[in-house]
């Protein structure tokens, strides 16, 4: 079975891309079922939204060091980056010619990150992401893609233009089954409970960056939004500050929430805050270690290069299909 996931290179890896993609990553890299492996840095994706070139440049190496400091093991993942693999960039066009507008017009995402970007333009790569997206998936056979639950439409959408595509050419991809993680799946942001943890949130109090200094995470977590309540209780729809610290201190110390219910009944909301400071810390510390040894090492390159010749590999094989099945070019 073969695995495959990517990340936006759009900011710094937040606690919510940690707990609810990485984190999982790792554990499943060990998982004899995926006899392939496959995970990237999608930063043709990022420039969907502006992007300073430095920043993203920095951002595409840091997010290649996180993966490897996190635990990602380059033995049995392959680690590669989006833009050096063109066949991303070939089918996803396709792809577009198979998605209709008004299929792409209803994503959340699209209709969430149009409104942030009015005033500095809707680029149309904004609205034809999940095709690029569904190219990344499609183009090696992918099986399992394991997303968050904001990716989930997404997923849906590429598995309807797997099948649309299927139908009118003939049996050529594979129509991959979503692994969204139950807990964790969608951590909620410090400052507003109610949306999305977000690396691209303008506002630094809203995200825990896995490279913010730790003084500075204990800080953010003491003083994320809660209700004015005292109970230390799971309640999404009443409490979801509290809800969203308790699943945050449950991945952390893979302890469960019905046991942190009970070992937090009595406690004050600043007591219950000061141990998801230091749980989230102790988390954190030894990746901050192992990224600041791997940063500006070759090491990181000779990954990056396996990964680029191995994906290459692979999905020119896919796209070489793809063309002779829609008729482009000439017969290879
Ligand atoms: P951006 O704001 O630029 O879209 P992002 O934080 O949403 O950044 P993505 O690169 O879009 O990050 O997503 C990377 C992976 O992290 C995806 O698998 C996504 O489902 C997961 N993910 C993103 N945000 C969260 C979250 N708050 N909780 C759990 N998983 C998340
Ligand atoms: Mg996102």
């Amino acid at each position: 079975m073969r695995f495959l996931s990517g990340i936006q290179p759009s900011g710094t890896i937040t606690l919510g891309n940690y707990i609810g993609a990485i984190k999982n990553f790792v554990k499943l890299q060990d998982n004899p079922d995926f006899t392939d492996f496959l995970v990237f840095v999608a930063d043709m994706h990022a420039i969907t939204v502006p992007q300073d070139k430095q920043a993203l440049r920095k951002n595409i190496r840091s997010l290649v060091a996180i993966y490897l400091a996190c635990g990602l093991n380059p033995e049995k993942v392959h680690i590669f980056i989006q833009s050096e693999v063109p066949a991303h960039a070939q089918l996803g066009w396709i792809l577009q010619c198979t998605g209709y507008i008004g299929e792409l017009e209803r994503m959340t995402q699209y209709k969430d990150k149009a409104a942030k970007h009015q005033t500095d333009g809707v680029t149309v790569g904004l609205l034809t992401y999940p095709s690029l997206m569904a190219a990344d998936i499609l183009l090696y056979d992918t099986d399992c893609v394991p997303v968050g639950q904001d990716q989930k439409q997404h997923l849906e959408l590429t598995r309807t233009l797997a099948e649309r595509f299927n139908n009118k050419f003939g049996e050529t991809f594979v129509v991959p089954e979503p692994y969204i993680a139950g807990a964790g799946a969608k951590i909620m942001s410090l400052t507003d409970p109610t949306k999305k943890m977000s690396k691209s949130d303008e506002n630094p109090k809203a995200f825990i960056s896995i490279l913010d200094d730790i003084n500075i995470i204990k800080k953010k977590i003491k003083s994320a939004v809660t209700d004015s309540d005292t109970k230390v209780k799971f309640d999404k729809e009443n409490k979801p500050g509290i809800s969203n610290l308790l699943t945050i201190l449950s991945c952390c110390t893979n302890t469960s929430i019905s046991d942190l219910e009970e070992k937090y009944k009595d406690a004050t909301y600043a007591e219950f805050k000061e141990d998801v400071a230091n749980a989230v810390a102790a988390e954190i510390e030894p990746i901050q270690k192992k990224y600041n040894e791997l940063i500006n090492s070759d090491f990181l390159d000779k990954v990056l290069d396996e990964g680029r010749d191995y994906a290459t590999y692979l999905s020119n094989k896919k796209i070489n299909k793809v063309m002779n099945k829609v008729g482009l070019g000439r017969k290879r």
